[in-house]
């Protein structure tokens, strides 16, 4: 289903039904994704290292910032993991614990946006930074805030609505069961001499060619037995 430009239809799944053949729902992934609440349109074309989380999974990958959401590889690779009803948390700065930084520099007669520009772009922290914190001097912010902004840059929660659909997802999530195919051949248990490999079965990888090796090492497979 994914990226009907190069070619690829429904035709696979179409055949499985008409054989009864079990397919799981099908949803668009390695995907860019759509805000669902927020606009930071003025941020598109934005990249920076995160690491983005979601349940027990992690990405350490550039982010890119779109008119409407996020792409890039930490994004895409998440993609995959993504629970629609569940935020994704992102890590703004990985190899620092925004708390200490702020506490450390607590002290200076320093403004926090003017801090936190000197790790990261200036237009990000204008834009995550929450109006009232935004001109606070480390010296004179109270500890909510600087727990806060800590929380806001180390765990930017972000909630998303939608994928950027089929014409842009690299990948399927879903598809023919596998419980209904021979791991050895890839033959349909039910249908002999019927064979679904690649990205129509319901196998799906990272982004880094495990999608590749799934489609040409079945292939291989399938090859051998037919
Ligand atoms: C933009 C993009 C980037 C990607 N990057 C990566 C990557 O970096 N690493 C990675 O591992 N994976 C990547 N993938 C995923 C990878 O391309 C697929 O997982 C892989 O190509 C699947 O191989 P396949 O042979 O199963 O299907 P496909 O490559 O889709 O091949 C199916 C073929 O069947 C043809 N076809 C359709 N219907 C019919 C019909 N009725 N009769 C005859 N022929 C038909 C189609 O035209 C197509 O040529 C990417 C995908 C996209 C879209």
């Amino acid at each position: 289903m994914s990226f009907p430009k190069v070619g690829a239809t429904a035709f696979g799944y179409e055949i499985a039904r008409q054989f009864d053949i079990n397919v799981l729902k099908t949803r668009p992934s390695l995907v860019p994704l759509r805000f669902a609440d927020s606009n930071h349109a003025a941020l598109s074309g934005l990249a920076t290292e995160t690491i983005a989380r979601c349940g027990a999974q992690e990405f350490r990958e550039n982010i890119l910032f779109t008119h409407r959401g996020l792409s890039g590889p930490a994004v895409l690779q998440i993609s995959n993991y993504r629970n629609p009803r569940q935020a994704v948390v992102f890590d703004l700065l990985p190899d620092t614990d925004v708390r200490e930084l702020l506490e450390t520099n607590r002290d200076a007669n320093r403004k926090i946006k003017n801090l936190l520009s000197s790790y990261l772009p200036q237009r990000l922290v204008n834009e995550i930074l929450p109006g009232p914190a935004s001109d606070l001097s480390l010296g004179n912010a109270p500890v909510e805030v600087l727990e806060q902004v800590a929380n806001l840059f180390n765990s930017w929660e972000v909630k998303f609505s939608d994928t950027e659909g089929w014409h842009k997802a690299e990948v399927t999530l879903g598809g023919v069961d596998t419980d209904e195919l021979s791991s050895k051949t890839m033959e349909s248990k039910k249908v002999p001499g019927l064979y679904f490999i690649g990205e129509v079965v319901d196998v799906t990888g990272w982004q880094g060619g495990y999608n590749f090796q799934w489609a040409w090492s079945r292939g291989f497979a399938c090859g051998q037995s037919v």
